[in-house]
């Protein structure tokens, strides 16, 4: 590995940059990697191809020695001494090495172009010694590797029992070495070939494959300082790139949608706030520029105290939200009869509606259970209640419904009041969100309602609907999952599985 930029900035600038790059990017490592693993594989194939094929080639040079002092020995033992050096004159022209003959005391009988005794240093002494004792036994001459090598044969000639000379014949392995020699070169020169064909390839595939990371980097750094609309161009064929740009993607949209909806949210809020903070700092000073009774002072008060209690149903509302969104909403959770608590909020606002000769008709299931909150729930259809009358027109009718819908209960409350335009309806339980603004300020709304109810629901498992058109009224439905006791869920799962065994035993 690198040990430091130390050693590094004394190399020629071209080489330090193949070493950075090599060692310090995904790509190069993944070069490297392929050049390790491919070098140990060629490593390993060429040291145990040297092992199989040196046995191979040496045994049949063996066999063959063999063979041929074999046929000599026998043929000398077979014939008189003074013959012995012609039979082996002749058998060494045409014996591609060398021939020697000694004899029992040691001396040389017959010597072809090269002795053989003193070669290979101890091994042929020791080989000799093992022909006089009767046996046949090869060495070879240094490291078989080298050349002029030698593999030599050491046979016994014997007159009866007795040895009386030792045949020697020895075969050059020239021929072997340059063999290994060449397959080595070209070998080697293929798998450095092949190490570097392979390395490139993964550098190319690994550059190719991190294009796209480029890119990445340049657009998340682009994000982080503030530019929120930047997306990612590239296309990858890879499906793990493919996704990771789609996340990132998704991710960019949602960090900007995040962005945009808390700089309106602020915007929203200050704004909400900053009305009844104008129209209270100009009521007072109004008020302040001259010297007025105590019954107008009196007056002046309850106004701002009426602009206070706005404000403070804004903040309380706010507060709301922002619990919500950090998922700190307290919630006490009890099992509730949902019908009776939508009655009971219904009936008391039978009289509200009747002032203003708006029919409230209510109906709500008995026995309906849900496991909330029991206030949160309250203010959810007090909120929808308080807007059907905000909107309903006089002498119309307020239907609120309180009925079971599979597994869940469904609170409906339908005005006949003048809809929602259909553009408006995707955003209306925004925060602040008021399709006419001016008119819901002026009724003392500030668009808060649906949102709280929204977050409200959403913590309870279940979700809010809105259905409403144009001039033709607006139904709101909540659906709140039924609550299901342990001892009751256990006993219908048990039913269910009962009915589904004797189902498939019949
Ligand atoms: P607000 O306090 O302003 O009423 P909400 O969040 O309760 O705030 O409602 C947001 C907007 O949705 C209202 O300003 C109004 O335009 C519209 N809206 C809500 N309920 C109804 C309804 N029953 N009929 C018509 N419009 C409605």
């Amino acid at each position: 590995m690198i040990t430091g930029t130390h050693s590094l900035k004394r190399l020629p600038f071209p080489l330090r940059r193949i070493v950075l790059e090599l060692f310090t990017t995904f790509r190069g490592r993944l070069a490297l990697l392929y050049i390790a693993i491919e070098f140990a594989l060629l490593l390993f194939a060429g040291v145990l191809l040297y092992i199989v094929l040196t046995r191979q080639v040496y045994n049949a040079v063996d066999e063959q020695l063999h063979y041929q002092a074999a046929t000599i020995a026998s043929e000398l033992q077979a014939s008189p001494f003074p013959f012995w050096g012609e039979r082996l004159g002749r058998f060494s022209e045409h014996f591609n090495g060398a021939v020697q003959l000694v004899g029992a005391n040691g001396l040389p009988l017959f010597t072809s172009q090269q002795g053989l005794i003193g070669r290979g240093g101890s091994e042929v002494t020791q080989a000799l010694q093992r022909a006089m004792e009767g046996e046949t036994a090869f060495v070879s001459t240094r490291s078989l590797l080298r050349r002029d090598n030698m593999r030599i044969i050491a046979i016994p000639i014997k007159r009866g029992n007795e040895v009386v000379a030792v045949l020697f014949l020895g075969r050059n392995t020239r021929e072997i070495h340059d063999f290994f020699g060449s397959l080595y070169l070209i070998g080697g020169i293929l798998g450095l070939i092949s190490m570097i064909i392979s390395a490139y390839a993964g550098y190319v595939m690994a550059q190719r494959a991190l294009q796209p990371i480029r890119e990445i980097t340049a657009v998340a750094r682009a994000v982080a300082a503030g530019d929120l609309s930047r997306r990612l161009r590239s296309f990858s064929q890879d499906k793990e790139i493919a996704v990771l740009i789609r996340s990132l993607n998704k991710m960019f949209q949602d960090l900007e949608a995040s962005f945009e909806s808390q700089k309106r949210f602020t915007a929203d809020a200050s704004h909400e706030l900053r009305i009844p903070l104008t129209v209270m700092k100009g009521e007072i000073e109004v008020t302040l520029r001259r010297q007025r009774k105590a019954a107008e002072y009196a007056e002046v008060l309850r106004q701002q105290l009426s602009t206070i209690e706005r404000m403070e149903r804004i903040v309380d509302g706010l507060l709301t939200l922002a619990r919500a969104d950090a998922g700190l909403l307290e919630l006490h959770k009890q099992a509730i009869d949902i019908g009776q608590l939508v009655r009971e909020v219904g009936e008391k606002h039978v009289g509200l509606f009747a002032s203003k000769h708006v029919h409230l008709r209510i109906r709500a299931d008995h026995g309906l259970e849900v496991l909330g909150d029991h206030d949160r729930l309250q203010q959810v259809v007090f909120n929808l209640l308080n807007n059907a009358y905000k909107y309903a027109p006089e002498k119309s009718e307020v239907v609120l419904v309180c009925e079971k819908h599979g597994d869940q209960a469904c609170i409906q409350v339908q005005d006949q009041g003048p809809g929602i335009p259909e553009q408006h309806l995707p955003h209306i339980f925004e925060p602040f969100y008021r399709p006419d603004s001016a008119r819901s300020r002026s009724q003392g709304g500030a668009g808060l309602g649906l949102a709280i109810c929204k977050r409200i629901v959403d913590v309870h498992g279940g979700h809010i609907e809105v259905e409403s058109k144009e001039g033709a009224g607006t139904r709101f439905l909540v659906y709140i999952p039924l609550y299901i006791p342990e001892h009751t869920f256990r006993r219908r799962l048990r039913e269910a599985l009962e009915k589904s065994f004797s189902k498939r035993a019949a």
